[in-house]
C-alpha cells in the first residue's frame, strides 16, 4: 500500500477524553473513531489489526475441535425469559420492540440462543460432545464506559460453548479451551496470568480468568511467583495460618466498656486509643435477602462482599441503611459490636483467632475492650476478607503478590444451570433424558487489541507484535525526488509483497523526520529507509523496537525481512 492513497487519519495531538496510553495510541494512530460514548468505528489501520486477532484466535479454536457459526445480535425476547435473565440484566440490556410491539434485545450474551439452538438439534449422547464458537459483536449498556474500546458499550467478543454428556467431559472440553486461550495469548505477545474467578454460589463449578499485567486493569488480582497460585482478588483464599481451635496463650481478660464520643471509624478509634487496627474488630451490617446479618473482619481488613455472598449464598447482598443499623444495635451507626447482637454473625477467621478484642458496643459513644469470640459472642467463622499484598499464599505458604489485570478472557464451567432452565437434554445410552453439560469461554477481542497496545508500546508510539501488526514492513525513502532512491524502494516493495508480506511504502513528499514519527505511531515492527547510501545499493534495518538501525544491502535487508515474518504472520 502507498502511504499516500491511505486513508490513515493520524491525530498530532492527544485526545483529552483518553486517559490511557492504549486508547490515546489508537485515536492518535488512526485505528478507531469515536461516535457516540462507548461506540467506536474502526478505521482500515485498525480494521486490520482486528482482522488479524480474530484470525488467530479463530485458528486456535479451530485446531482445539470446535466449529464456528454466527448468532444474530438482534434476539428475541423470549429466549432470555425463558432462562429468567430478561429480569437479571436490568438496564444493562439494550431493549427494543419491533413494528408489532414484540420485545428484542442486542444480545449482551449469547448462553440461551446456543442452548436454544442445541436443543433443537442434537438428541442423542452420540452427538455429543460438541464446541460451537462464533466471533460477533455485543451490547451492553455500560454505566460508564470508559478507556476507548477496553469497556465499551459495543464490542466484538468470540463466545463458546460446549456441550458434554456429563462432569468429565466438561472438564475434558474445559482443558481444551484453556490450552487453546494460552496459545492465543501466548501468540499475541501477552504477559499475563491465568487466575480462579468467582464463579457465584448458585453458578458452575469452576472459572478462570485470562488477565494481563497492567496497571490500569479495572481488576486485582492476587498471585504467587513460587507455587503459579493466581485468584481474581474477590475469590483468593487467605488461609487462616492458625485454625480458630490453637489459639496463642493469651489470657482472657475481663470486657470493659469505655466511652469513645463521637468516635465512628476505625482510624478514629486507632488514633484515640492510641492501638493498633489488627487490635479491632469492626461489625458491618448487611442486608441479604432482605435479613439483617453481621459481618466481622479485623480492624486493619477489607470485608469481602463476595465471599460474605457465597457464603449467606444469598443473591442480593447490600450494607444496611442506617435505620436497619440502629434497629438491631440500639446504636447510631459506627458502633456496632457482636456482643448481644440477635442477628446471624459471620466472623473471619482473624477475628475468631484474635483475643481481647475491641470492638463496638451497641451503644451510641461506646465500644467493648476485650471481647472474645466464643465467651462473648458465638458466630460462625469463614474466610470473608480479601487478601492483603505478603498475605501466605493457600497453595504453598510464600507471600502473595498483588497486581491489576486487565481480563481479556474468561472460561467457566457453567454445568447444567442453562440446560436445565432451557431443557436441553439428551438421551442417554439407557434412553434416559439427560441436561447436557456446558461450558462458556469467552475472548473480549476490542479489549484485547487495547491491552496488546498497553504492554506494547513506547513514548513514540505502538510496537505491534508481527503477527498482529497491521503491515509488516514500511520502506520510508527519505527523498521521493531522487530517482535512486525511489527506484530501490519500489523494487524492495514489489519483491516483498510478491513475497506475501503486507507493506507501505511512504511516498509522500513529507521530511523525514515526519515519516518516521508516523511509522513509529503506527507502529510497524520493519522499518527500511533509503537514504543517502541508495546510491550504492544499501539501506537502513531499523526494527520497530529496537535502538539500532542497520545498513545492509538491498539482498541482505529482504532476507532479513523474509527471516522475521514469512507472509503467513507467525514467525517473530
Ligand atoms: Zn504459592
Amino acid at each position: 500500500m502507498y502511504f499516500s492513497k491511505m486513508f490513515l487519519p493520524t491525530l498530532r495531538e492527544v485526545p483529552a477524553e483518553a486517559e490511557i496510553i492504549s486508547h490515546k495510541l489508537m485515536l492518535r494512530a488512526g485505528l478507531i473513531r469515536k461516535l457516540a460514548s462507548g461506540i467506536y468505528s474502526f478505521l482500515p489501520l485498525g480494521l486490520r489489526v482486528l482482522k488479524k486477532i480474530e484470525q488467530v484466535v479463530r485458528e486456535e479454536m479451530d485446531s482445539a475441535g470446535a466449529q464456528e457459526l454466527l448468532m444474530p445480535a438482534l434476539l428475541p425476547a423470549e429466549s432470555f425469559r425463558e432462562s429468567g435473565r430478561w429480569e437479571v440484566f436490568g438496564p444493562e440490556m439494550f431493549r427494543l420492540k419491533d413494528r408489532n410491539d414484540r420485545e428484542f434485545c442486542l444480545g449482551p450474551t449469547h448462553e440461551e440462543i446456543f442452548t436454544g439452538t442445541v436443543k433443537s438439534s442434537l438428541r442423542s449422547y452420540r452427538s455429543l460432545p460438541v464446541i460451537l464458537y462464533q466471533i460477533q459483536t455485543k451490547y451492553r449498556d455500560e454505566i460508564r464506559p470508559r478507556f476507548g474500546v477496553m469497556r465499551s458499550r459495543e464490542f466484538i467478543m468470540k463466545d463458546a460453548y460446549s456441550f458434554d454428556r456429563d462432569e468429565a467431559g466438561l472438564d475434558d472440553s474445559y482443558m481444551k479451551m484453556e490450552k487453546a486461550y494460552r496459545k492465543i495469548f501466548d501468540r499475541l505477545g501477552l504477559d499475563y496470568k491465568v487466575v480462579e474467578a468467582d464463579s457465584g454460589a448458585m453458578g458452575g463449578s469452576g472459572s478462570q480468568e485470562f488477565m494481563v499485567i497492567s496497571e490500569i486493569g479495572e481488576d486485582g488480582i492476587a498471585y504467587c511467583e513460587a507455587c503459579g497460585y493466581g485468584a481474581n482478588e474477590e475469590k483468593a483464599s487467605c488461609s487462616p495460618k492458625n485454625t480458630i481451635h490453637s489459639v496463642g496463650s493469651m489470657d482472657e481478660s475481663m470486657i470493659e466498656k469505655i466511652h469513645t464520643p463521637n468516635i465512628h471509624t476505625i482510624t478514629e478509634l486507632t488514633e484515640f486509643l492510641g492501638c493498633d487496627a489488627v487490635k479491632m474488630a469492626k461489625t458491618l451490617i448487611y442486608k441479604a435477602d432482605g435479613k439483617l446479618v453481621a459481618a466481622m473482619v479485623r480492624g486493619d481488613r477489607e470485608l469481602n462482599e463476595v465471599k460474605l455472598k457465597n457464603v449467606l449464598e444469598c443473591t442480593e447482598l447490600e450494607m444496611a441503611d442506617a435505620e436497619s443499623v440502629r434497629s438491631v444495635t440500639n446504636a447510631e451507626v459506627g458502633f456496632a459490636g457482636p456482643v448481644g447482637l440477635k442477628i446471624r454473625i459471620i466472623a473471619d477467621h482473624e477475628v475468631a483467632q484474635g483475643r481481647n478484642l475491641i470492638v463496638g458496643a451497641n451503644e451510641t459513644d461506646h465500644h467493648l475492650l476485650n471481647v472474645n469470640i466464643g465467651r462473648d459472642f458465638d458466630a460462625e467463622v469463614h474466610d470473608i476478607r480479601f487478601i492483603a499484598a505478603g498475605d501466605a499464599c493457600p497453595c504453598c505458604g510464600k507471600s502473595i503478590i498483588l497486581a491489576r489485570g486487565i481480563e481479556v478472557g474468561h472460561i467457566f464451567k457453567l454445568g447444567t444451570k442453562y440446560s436445565s432452565a432451557l431443557a436441553c437434554n439428551y438421551s442417554d445410552e439407557e434412553g434416559n433424558e439427560r441436561p447436557m453439560v456446558m461450558g462458556s469461554y469467552g475472548i473480549g477481542i476490542n479489549r484485547t487489541m487495547a491491552a496488546v497496545i498497553e504492554q506494547h508500546h513506547d513514548e513514540n508510539g505502538i510496537i505491534w507484535p508481527m503477527e498482529i501488526a497491521p503491515y509488516h514492513v514500511i520502506i520510508v525513502p527519505v527523498n521521493v525526488l531522487d530517482e535512486k532512491v525511489m527506484k530501490i524502494a519500489e523494487v524492495m516493495y514489489q519483491r516483498l509483497t510478491d513475497a506475501g508480506l503486507e507493506v507501505i511504502l511512504d511516498d509522500r513528499n513529507e521530511r523525514a523526520g515526519v515519516k518516521f514519527m508516523d511509522a513509529d505511531l503506527i507502529g510497524i515492527p520493519i522499518r527500511i529507509n533509503v537514504g543517502r547510501k541508495a546510491a550504492e545499493g544499501i539501506v537502513e534495518y531499523k526494527p520497530r523496537g529496537g535502538k539500532e538501525a542497520l545498513d545492509l544491502t538491498v539482498e541482505e535487508a529482504i532476507e532479513k525481512i523474509m527471516s522475521k515474518g514469512d507472509g503467513s504472520s507467525h514467525s517473530l
